[in-house]
């Protein structure tokens, strides 16, 4: 009976060495914007709507202050969100709606967790994930999305050169503004006050309930009161690495 269990033991230990073998090594690509070279210099703002619902502090801001923002929209955030849509799409100056996938699932395919959620998991789940968020993203009207920035912003390099075939770039960012809407607000605006010419912000403006948001808009009143330029993915030459953009 013991020698049962200790073989029984043995194969759990080796499928677990061959599932991690299997899982890919993850990257975190960068992106930068091309410099101003002159003036206080220029930044993208990102933000990220993953689920959930719509941080008016941040899009009232940038509204009533004209900061355009590139925001990475998923299916599920479409649906939910058809005011915060209306309010995007009437500011076509402000706003660039990009794919944030159809169901935020991570660009991964190999199956792992990636800070607790489940990649996609096989190659056909990568593209079903991005091109239904595309889809999403067209039935609203707007324009076919340029840029595609998964669930957690890190990659298997295999699912980056799929999405690079599909016509894709790849947004990375440079400065993790909000560390995923779960900082508060003081160190959240110190973070986007702090950003350079040539810096891609990325953050959130799905969790109205987060202190991160409060300091989203703090730190971009700041970036503006400098003299900061804020342009949009579309507009300015970015540049990642992992072969995000090239
Ligand atoms: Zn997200």
């Amino acid at each position: 009976m013991r020698l049962l269990q200790r073989h029984l033991c043995m194969i759990a230990m080796s499928l677990v060495a061959v599932s991690s073998a299997h899982a890919a090594t993850l990257v975190e690509p960068t992106l930068h914007i091309k410099p101003a070279a002159s003036g206080a210099g220029r930044v993208a703002l990102t933000l990220d709507a993953c689920d959930g619902r719509t941080d008016t502090r941040i899009l009232s801001a940038l509204v009533e202050n004209k900061i355009p923002a590139t925001i990475f929209v998923t299916g599920i955030w479409l649906k939910r969100n058809a005011a915060a849509v209306e309010i995007m799409r009437a500011h076509p100056d402000l706003f660039e709606l990009e794919n944030h996938g159809d169901r935020h699932i991570p660009a991964v395919d190999t199956p792992q967790k990636i800070y607790g959620i489940k990649s996609a998991g096989s190659p056909d789940a990568v593209l079903a994930e991005v091109e239904s968020g595309a889809a999403a993203l067209a039935r609203t009207g707007e324009p076919t999305p340029k840029w595609f920035r998964g669930a957690t912003a890190e990659y298997s390099p295999s699912a980056i050169a799929m999405i690079r075939k599909l016509g894709f770039k790849i947004a990375g960012f440079s400065i993790n503004g909000d560390g995923g809407s779960l900082l508060g607000a003081k160190e959240t605006a110190k973070r986007i006050a702090a950003a350079k010419d040539g810096d891609v912000i990325i953050s959130h403006i799905n969790q109205p309930t987060h202190a991160a948001g409060q300091g989203v808009v703090q730190g971009l009143l700041a970036l503006k009161a400098k003299g900061m330029i804020f342009v949009r993915l579309d507009d300015a030459d970015g540049t990642g690495n992992h072969g995000t953009t090239d």
